[in-house]
């Protein structure tokens, strides 16, 4: 690992100038445990890395009249144990505890669990060089592609690794992104890109911006929300599916519904077809089965991963019928 240097800015404002003058081999590090594995397995070769959390001036996670807000820095215990998010978001309660260990969750960052990179093992791997790091191959399409995407691949099959993500899409999330040109808000829903859009990355970040704030407006009167995570250990991992689900059901129809997946696309997957086709409808198991087949239509399997089809069934069907 060759030497790099350590930007301490101490608030956004000398965060913003720094990102101002940024060049190639500035990384910005947030809790780093996604980073510094990064720059361990030789992936990213940092000249300068910005510390985001020597900035003093972030705020706590804060209700309003309509929203609750949460800084992007802050750490992912904090955001499981908030007494707020228990009480309004279920889901994400539930996505914040899935992830990873406690140890992890001390340390890691709300805004750095939205922006890690991909886990596909060719491309966490530094002797690979695969079209996502500007080779011309995709090795997992005839390779090894077991925990690879069933939707939203062509040209790369990584899978998004946040349970974060899907949760607070389910919830209607806005996000804030910051940069020497100001501040903008945005669906966190539209913040992810597929690789088609670019390869590179895997949002719409641009070099010089960061992700500033989280917003979430406040549920509607009978909304429930649940995150149902499968994965192949009982200790720490990756979801290989797994299903954020928000909604309202009275008396046994459902009036709304939205549903979107981890584990399954280079973005977190939202599950319209499904939705309309069991919104209206009283919740029964044959309604739900037969959404989620609506939504199947489009999965486009590799070689070892098909069982994913079977996976997305059963992990909607135990989402969608607790919301009941
Ligand atoms: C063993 C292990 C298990 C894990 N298990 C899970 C899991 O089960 N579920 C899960 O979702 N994740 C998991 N992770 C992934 C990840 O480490 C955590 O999600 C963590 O929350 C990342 O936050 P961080 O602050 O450490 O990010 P960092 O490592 O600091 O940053 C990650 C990336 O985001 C960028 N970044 C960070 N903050 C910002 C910002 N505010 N704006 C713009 N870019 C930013 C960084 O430049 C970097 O590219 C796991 C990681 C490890 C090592
Ligand atoms: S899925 Fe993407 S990251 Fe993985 S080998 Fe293919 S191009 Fe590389």
């Amino acid at each position: 690992m060759k030497e790099f240097k350590i930007a301490q800015p101490q608030s956004f404002e000398q965060f913003n100038s720094l990102l101002a003058a940024r060049k190639d081999g500035y990384y910005i590090m947030a809790g780093g445990t996604d980073l510094l594995d990064e720059i361990k397995n030789a992936i990213i070769d940092p000249e300068v890395v910005i510390d985001l959390m020597s900035i003093s001036d972030r705020s706590p996670i804060t209700e309003t009249k309509d929203s609750v807000s949460i800084c992007a820095l802050t750490r992912v215990a904090e955001l499981a144990e908030s007494p707020v998010i228990q009480k309004y978001f279920a889901g994400l309660h539930q996505a914040a505890l899935s992830l990873a260990t406690p140890q992890l969750r001390n340390v890691g960052t709300v805004g750095g669990n939205l922006c890690q990179r991909p886990r596909c093992w060719y491309y966490r791997d530094p002797e690979v060089i695969c079209r996502k790091k500007g080779g011309s191959r995709c090795y997992a399409f005839r390779g090894r592609n077991r925990y690879h995407a069933i939707f939203g691949g062509g040209i790369c099959y990584i899978v998004y690794p946040s349970d974060l993500a899907p949760a607070l899409i389910s919830l209607n999330a806005q996000i804030t992104i910051s940069g020497p040109d100001g501040e903008k808000t945005m669906p966190l829903e539209n913040f992810y890109i597929l690789p088609q859009q670019n390869i590179r990355k895997e949002n719409v970040l641009e070099g010089n911006q960061f992700l500033k704030e989280i917003n979430i407006p406040l549920p509607k009167n009978g909304s429930k929300s649940i995150y149902y995570k499968f994965k192949e250990r009982g200790t720490w991992d990756f979801a290989v599916v797994s299903a954020a689900v928000n909604g309202i059901v009275s008396a046994g129809v459902c009036k709304e519904l939205k549903i979107v997946l981890g584990g399954v696309a280079p973005i977190p997957w939202r599950l319209k077809q499904a939705e309309n086709f069991i919104k209206g409808k009283h919740l029964t198991e044959e309604v739900i089965r037969q959404g989620a087949k609506q939504a199947l239509k489009d999965a486009k399997p590799l070689d070892e991963n098909a069982y994913k089809i079977d996976l997305v069934e059963a992990v909607l069907f135990e989402a969608v019928s607790s919301i009941a």
